[in-house]
């Protein structure tokens, strides 16, 4: 249960329906991040007046923190239209040729994960980004010609977990850059209220506190955590999402005071007793929990190390003194934990 509260992406048909429902359309229902939207709603403005497409537009941080939703508002802000896909799903050029060229004026092409993409594919992306062309091989050997095809102004909107692994071409190929964080509790708190209003349950202040330190600072997650809630109130309670409710929900998912789940737990403990603390490879942890190196990097890392009970060191990761507490371990003598003391 608890790895499906915190797992990346939507999981099936029905789970992908709900969160569309809960999407906000507009920047002005879109909470927190000010000052992207405030950025975003003057380049939208700018580029509608001049009748261009906006600037290609790269968002980068964690899942579930708004990237496909933000793509989405800037093409209903614009009136144009938007095609979604993302770096895996683009194998062949012939798939991104097809694509380029069914987009209207000024549309979005949104691609989700696009430090995925193909070597090749980024390739063919750089004149499309830039002149707005696409520049075609036919035949090979000694017959190969290019075959230069124009496309239709559009915006490229990019989303990525790991900026890092975006090669520098693409990267510069962007002309506005966001980087969003993890959320301050009190913007979940706002989000909960709002996302119980569509799914038609009551939820108290209290509750929407609660519930709001306990989501890893992440919309897609307190949304999650609001449907197992709304399921203990129409289960257990009175229809409405009370303390008591939000603390029994909490408790189901094995979410403590600190807002870790289960799997973060064990990551923590694993580095206590099998690593002394670290300094530890993503990988080695990863092997011994049965876990992708990257799934650690991408989704639980940022929250352990927000709340700090992790560092990231260039030598591996680092028990905190902290995460001896909330372990209620004893820090080892000599460990890294205890020279940070
Ligand atoms: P990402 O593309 O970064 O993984 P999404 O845009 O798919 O994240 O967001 C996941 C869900 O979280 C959305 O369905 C939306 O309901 C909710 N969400 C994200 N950001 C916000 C926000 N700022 N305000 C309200 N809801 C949000």
């Amino acid at each position: 249960m608890s790895e499906r509260i915190i797992s990346p992406e939507q999981e099936n048909f029905e789970e992908a329906e709900i969160e569309r429902s809960l999407r906000p359309e507009s920047l002005a229902d879109f909470t927190g991040e000010d000052h992207i939207k405030e950025s975003l709603q003057i380049s939208i403005e700018a580029a509608k007046h001049r009748g261009e497409a906006l600037d290609h537009c790269l968002f980068a941080g964690p899942p579930g923190l708004g990237k496909t939703t933000l793509a989405g508002i800037i093409a209903k802000e614009m009136g144009v239209g938007i095609h979604i896909t993302s770096g895996p799903v683009l194998e062949k050029a012939s798939d991104l040729a097809g694509l380029l060229t069914s987009l209207g004026e000024n549309d979005i092409l949104f691609i989700d994960e696009i430090h995925r993409l193909g070597r090749v594919i980024e390739e063919y992306l750089y004149p499309a980004m830039e002149d707005f062309r696409l520049d075609i091989m036919l035949d090979s050997g000694p017959a190969a010609r290019t075959v230069n095809l124009p496309l239709k102004h559009f915006t490229l909107v990019g989303a990525t977990t790991r900026t890092g692994l975006l090669t520098g071409p693409l990267r510069d190929r962007f002309g506005l850059h966001y980087r969003l964080d993890l959320y301050p509790a009190k913007d979940l708190q706002k989000i909960l209220v709002r996302s119980a209003k569509i799914l038609n349950v009551g939820i108290t202040e209290e509750a929407a506190k609660i519930l709001s330190s306990k989501c890893r600072g992440t919309p897609r997650i307190a949304n999650r955590v609001l449907r197992r809630a709304r399921d203990v109130a129409e289960v257990r309670g009175e229809g409405i999402i009370d303390k008591e409710v939000a603390e029994r929900t909490l408790k189901m998912l094995g979410i403590d005071e600190r807002g870790l789940d289960p799997m973060d737990r064990k990551i923590l403990s694993t580095l206590a007793t099998h690593f002394a603390g670290g300094p530890v490879g993503l990988g080695t942890i990863g092997a011994s929990l049965g876990e992708e190196p990257d799934t650690l990097e991408e989704v639980y890392e940022p929250y352990l190390i927000q709340q700090g009970l992790l560092s990231r060191t260039p030598r591996g990761r680092i028990l905190t003194p902290t995460a001896y507490q909330a372990l209620r371990l004893p820090i080892p003598k000599g460990s890294q934990a205890e020279l940070d003391l």
